[in-house]
């Protein structure tokens, strides 16, 4: 019997591999850390994302996670809200990961720690040692691997920043239970609460932003405070030597169209959607989940490829092009302006960005 591989026990891997050990098929889970971390990620799973956890018996009320029901858009001195089509939740990376993982190995999938090297036509080189199925299904997330390398453009890509803000009753208040987006020249700041109380502030901006504040991501942040109120009052909460977590080059828009070396690529390997719609996480469980039922219906990765490619294109389409409104300043006062002025706009743009 093959026994499938799955590389990368982030989000999409886990669940691929949570599916696969129900179906019976034995699979291997293969990451890197055998300590789940706090990867850098908004911490928004929309109410699709939620809905999908809690098919697979993953409540994020259960894990404490802070519900979300309203969106609130900052740019410049301009300030709207709206109410999300249904509720969300913030919920640090580390305690979805960690449950996600939990419930793979506990359905049955063989955990493995392992760091691979490359993955050509049935194998995977890594650290330890080879690993061979016919079956890999790669999970691996924002990092690419030799062998099956995104393609990048060499444009001003993106970089993703995150500080965490210890809880403080005043912080709490202010954002509540609300996802904020802080607009500015070159990108957007996130802002919601976690299970801890603490507030996660993640960042996608592009790269030349970050050169223009010298590369020093405390310089960027102080600027981005300086011409953005709402931003500021946040920011005034963290002390000056808060860690910033960084990860560069985000292939945003990107999405794979066909297994061309015969493996099924699951979450941001199948696609990227820009981290703006607070959608990645939902692409994530239902990439794991396509992919795992086309294997057990003995599909190959071609027909699965091709179908995700599809139904993630709509998703993405809109969500770039929010993202590229909203990264300039005209477009980010428009966008701030239409969801004041048109109840439904917001909601309607939230609901096409799903996927
Ligand atoms: C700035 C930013 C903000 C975001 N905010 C949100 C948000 O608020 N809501 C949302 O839904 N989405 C958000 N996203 C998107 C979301 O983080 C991703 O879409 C999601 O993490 C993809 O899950 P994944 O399982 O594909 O990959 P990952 O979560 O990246 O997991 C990959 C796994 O593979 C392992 N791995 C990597 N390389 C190797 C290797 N060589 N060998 C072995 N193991 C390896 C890693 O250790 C990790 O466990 C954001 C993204 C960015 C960049």
């Amino acid at each position: 019997m093959i026994r499938p591989i799955v590389l990368g026990a982030g989000p999409a891997g886990s669940v691929a591999a949570l599916l696969l050990a129900e179906g019976g098929a034995e699979p291997i889970l293969i990451d890197r850390e055998p300590d789940i971390g706090d990867a850098i990620c908004g911490g928004f799973l929309s109410w699709r994302t939620a809905k999908a956890l809690r098919e697979l018996g993953c409540d994020p009320a259960a894990l404490g996670a802070r519900r979300v029901t309203r969106l609130r858009l900052y740019a410049g001195e301009r300030e709207a809200e709206a109410a999300l089509p249904e509720a969300g939740y913030g919920l640090s990376r580390k305690a979805l990961d960690s449950t996600l993982r939990h419930l793979a190995v506990e359905r049955g999938a063989q955990l493995e720690i392992d760091r691979a090297r490359s993955v050509a036509s049935g194998r995977i080189e890594g650290e330890r040692r080879t690993w061979e199925s016919a079956a890999i299904f790669l999970a691996i997330g924002k990092h690419d691997i030799r062998g099956e390398a995104r393609p990048r453009d060499g444009a001003d890509l993106a970089l993703g920043l995150r500080v965490r803000i210890p809880a403080s009753d005043k912080l709490n208040r202010m954002i509540g239970a609300a996802i904020e987006l802080h607009l500015f020249r070159g990108g957007y700041a996130g802002v919601v609460l976690q299970e801890d109380g603490s507030a996660n502030i993640c960042l996608a901006v592009r790269k030349s932003v970050l050169a223009d504040a010298g590369g020093d991501p405390w310089e960027l942040l102080k600027a981005i405070a300086r011409k953005n109120a709402g931003f500021a009052r946040r920011m005034a909460y963290a002390e000056a030597e808060l860690p910033v977590d960084t990860i560069g080059a985000v292939p945003y828009g990107w999405i794979a169209h066909e297994a061309d070396s015969g493996v099924y690529r699951l979450g941001d390997q199948a696609a990227v959607i820009p981290s703006l719609a607070g959608e990645g996480m939902a692409i994530a469980l239902a990439s794991g989940r396509a992919a795992a039922q086309s294997y057990l219906e003995g599909e190959g990765p071609s027909i699965y490829q091709r179908r995700f490619a599809q139904r993630a294109a709509r998703p993405v389409r809109v969500a770039e092009t929010l993202w590229h409104l909203a990264e300039t300043s005209r477009g980010a006062a428009v966008m701030t302006v239409a969801a004041r002025l048109i109840p439904g706009l917001a909601g309607m743009a939230m609901r096409m960005s799903r996927i």
